[in-house]
């Protein structure tokens, strides 16, 4: 058998996390001093009262660091090991929970113990509290909303902004540009990450985290509540067409992140609404063919109001239409 403890992939951290992002995460980078490719300046491991000023030294090519004064060093295990004053272990474990890193390990594991757990899953009766998606307890910084991606995508700036856009260099998301997602009540609860492109053979478009539950979510619902009732929602599949009608000026726009309509995300649409409350939808025709097909159209129509924008006929898509065309089709 197997041991039950968390794996800690030691050589995985120290590739996937780099020092100035662990500098990054105790909010360091900003007192130290940028000197090519080393961060330079007070020790935070011994004294902080020390005199030295420059006695700190971080590589931030190397991924290693060294204090002058207390002789102390090492990779990023080391830093948030004497940080922390935890053995190297637990540093890991750490570095793991705040850029949420799941260890090839953990995932054979996890995989393992889903298909164990398959059959007993189906006996038991889900249970609210289990079933929510809770808040991260980590935060993706140092990403690059400059990315030529979003660019290509048509966003501004404004919009990369409002909704913490950027391409993940480490991490989790590696490789991708990440979508942050908020519950309804306006906490983060995952990331998504696009492929910056059209993904290669074997790559999905979007990735998300294995234990997150789109079903629950409706993206960004958390913006959108504040908006008045009578306004109504605009109803979109993907985020990037969220995003595209936002910054046309369609604040009060929604993503299923798909086309099915799970019961909750029914629920929290038809609740942000209200009753009798107006919802546009605006899927490509295909895809409301589908969405209509699920009965999912129905189970709206009869709670508000709903207008099927004819996005289809024309061959358009969400995340590409212009500013005017978008006011003619909700006209
Ligand atoms: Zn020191």
């Amino acid at each position: 058998m197997r041991s039950k403890s968390v794996w800690v992939d030691f050589k995985e951290i120290k590739e996937k996390v780099s020092m100035e992002e662990i500098l990054d995460h105790y909010g360091l980078v900003k007192s130290l001093k940028r000197k090519q490719n080393e961060l330079v300046g007070f020790c935070p491991i011994h004294d902080r009262k020390c005199q030295n000023k420059g006695c700190f030294c971080a590589n931030t090519t190397k991924n290693n660091w060294h204090c002058f004064s207390c002789e102390a060093g090492g990779n990023v295990l080391d830093f948030v090991s004497l940080m922390e004053g935890v053995d190297i272990r637990q540093a890991g474990l750490l570095i793991q929970k705040w850029f949420g890193i799941v260890s090839g390990e953990d995932r054979k594991l996890a995989k393992e113990k889903e298909e164990i757990e398959r059959p007993k899953k189906k006996e038991k009766k889900a249970e609210p509290e289990e079933a929510a998606n809770p808040p991260l307890t980590f935060e993706l910084k140092t990403l690059d909303s400059k990315h030529a991606y979003l660019k290509e995508r048509g966003l501004k700036e404004e919009t990369i902004k409002e909704f913490g856009l950027g391409y993940c260099k480490r991490g989790l998301m590696e490789g991708r540009v990440v979508i942050p997602i908020h519950s309804e009540r306006g906490k983060l609860i995952a990331y998504a990450g696009r492929y910056p492109g059209d993904p290669p053979e074997g790559e999905l478009k979007y990735k998300l985290p294995p234990k997150f539950k789109k079903s629950l979510v409706v993206f960004n619902l958390n913006r959108v509540k504040d908006m008045g009732e009578d306004k109504g929602l605009i109803l979109v599949e993907d985020f990037f067409d969220v995003f595209n009608l936002w910054q046309a000026g369609c604040k009060n726009v929604v993503a299923l992140m798909g086309t099915s309509m799970s019961d909750e995300q029914e629920r929290l649409i038809v609740e942000a609404v209200g009753e009798k409350g107006r919802v546009a939808l605006m899927f490509d025709s295909d895809d409301a063919r589908k969405f209509g097909g699920q009965g999912a159209l129905a189970r709206l129509a009869c709670q508000v109001y709903v207008k099927l924008t004819k996005l289809g006929e024309e061959g358009l898509q969400p995340d590409s239409l212009s500013k005017e065309k978008i006011k003619k089709l909700l006209g």
